[in-house]
């Protein structure tokens, strides 16, 4: 079924009556080509790419909640391509190329804003970092402008320009970063699987990883065994619990990220700003709220919610940044399990297990990833070869130190991305 301006003007004039469910709910089969576990952005964007780029349409999708359930749309929304690393830099660089086109190769509205990121500064040597980061940017073929103090008044003229502690100095403007819908990136993937015959099954939980001999041969569910060629492990937070299903203790702490929306407002925040001077970003979403965030709590935990001393903190960032908030009533709070790396990088690759693959590390900037990501996975699947944008997201780095991407530089530490 498509989506078009004639089809919503019918089914307005006939009761909306013509539409049906964007995907099946198809029975687990007994064996498929392959297994995505988890469908979150990542899941269903290596699906479809697989389906899309590869032609291998055998596939499920085991998803043991529903469609949208985990951080995928839990998430503050932020798309950007502004990383320093080699590594990290062309693998954005190229998300974000995939978001530009996302809309008509989904044939669904995933309400992709470019409206500008700006993340600001406080000292000169930030201004300093900020400047190589920006080169870094342009180097790579994507946008960034530095702008100064009078630059950044001009966008953002309701900031707190002279706060004694941390006046602004002036910003990195990303025009290309924005936000997206979330949950409209998994259901718009999740159709555009469906579509080219990828099986999504949900409430599904993997249980168990068969493996003989090192070769992986299907999985164990909650609805029965299913073999399978290759299996992909993409379950964001809940990554360690299922690679240890195949015998494996990966790099990975898991830490709650909360998030925070407003009331609806009228539109007063046209960008994504960043506050440079302590973790706290925010937008406006298009219903009106003004959508924020900060830092992951510190401890691990698989809790879906967060401590009262982060939300202080964000609160306290917030209110320095922007008094004008203060005015703003907090409607609702969440939280979603973030997979921490110690050098805040994904991991892209295969594992120890022949046709066993696993993708995370998506800490909490897996968002903006889900295009890229998805197509990295799904070419590392079908052709056996790294695709080149991800090739350094390896998981050896961990035991060998060479080739860590520490984009903080804050030391490798999993709770300091
Ligand atoms: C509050 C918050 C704010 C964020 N803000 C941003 C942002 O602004 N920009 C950005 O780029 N990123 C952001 N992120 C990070 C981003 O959301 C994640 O990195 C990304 O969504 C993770 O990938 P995913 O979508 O595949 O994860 P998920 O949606 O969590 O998908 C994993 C799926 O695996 C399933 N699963 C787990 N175990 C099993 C099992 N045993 N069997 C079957 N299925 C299983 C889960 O139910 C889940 O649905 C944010 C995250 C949070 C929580």
């Amino acid at each position: 079924m498509g989506y078009s301006g004639f089809r919503v003007i019918k089914e307005g004039l006939f009761g909306q009556k013509g539409w049906k469910p964007v995907w099946r709910d198809p029975e687990p089969k007994a064996e498929y080509d392959a297994i995505i576990i988890g469908g979150g952005g990542h899941g269903l964007s290596t699906a479809f790419h697989l389906a899309k780029e590869h032609g291998m349409t055998n596939i499920a999708v085991l998803e043991k909640g529903y469609i949208g359930g985990g951080n995928v749309g839990r998430n503050t929304t932020i798309v950007r391509a502004n990383y320093f690393l080699p590594g990290n830099s062309e693998f954005y660089s190229h998300s974000l190329k995939l978001w530009e086109t996302m809309e008509q190769d989904l044939n669904y509205n995933v309400m992709h804003s470019q409206r500008g990121l700006i993340n600001l500064f406080h000292s000169d040597g930030q201004r300093d970092a900020f400047a190589r980061r920006g080169n870094a940017m342009v180097n790579q073929g994507d946008d960034a402008i530095l702008l100064d103090r009078e630059g950044v008044r001009e966008h953002l003229p309701y900031l707190d320009f002279d706060n004694v502690r941390f006046p602004i100095y002036g910003g990195l403007y990303h025009p290309r970063g924005g936000t997206a819908r979330h949950d409209a990136v998994a259901w718009g993937y999740a159709r555009g699987a469906d579509q080219r015959g990828v099986d999504i099954i949900q409430n599904c939980e993997v249980t168990g990883i068969d493996i003989e001999n090192g070769v992986v041969k299907g999985v164990q569910t909650s609805r029965g065994a299913i073999k399978a060629k290759k299996v992909a492990i993409v379950v964001a937070g809940r990554s360690g619990q299922v690679a240890e299903m195949a015998g494996m203790r990966l790099p990975i702490e898991s830490h709650v990220l909360q998030a925070f929306v407003t009331e609806g407002l009228k539109p007063v925040i046209d960008h994504v700003v960043s506050f440079g001077m302590g973790h706290f970003y925010i937008s406006q979403s298009d219903k009106g709220g003004l959508v924020f965030g900060g830092d992951i709590d510190f401890y691990a935990s698989y809790a879906s919610r967060g401590n009262l001393p982060m939300k202080e903190h964000v609160m306290d960032a917030a209110m320095t940044l922007m008094p004008m908030i203060g005015k703003a009533k907090v409607l609702r709070s969440w939280g979603g399990i973030m997979d921490m790396t110690p050098d805040g990088s994904p991991i892209i690759d295969r594992t120890q297990t022949e046709g066993l693959f696993i993708d995370c590390g998506w800490c909490y900037g897996g968002f903006k990833a889900v295009p890229g990501s998805g197509f990295s996975l799904a070419h590392l699947m079908a052709t056996g070869n790294h695709h080149a944008p991800a090739a350094k997201f390896r998981l050896d780095r961990f035991r060998s130190g060479i080739g860590l991407m520490d984009e903080e530089g804050t030391g490798s530490q999993h709770n300091l991305h």
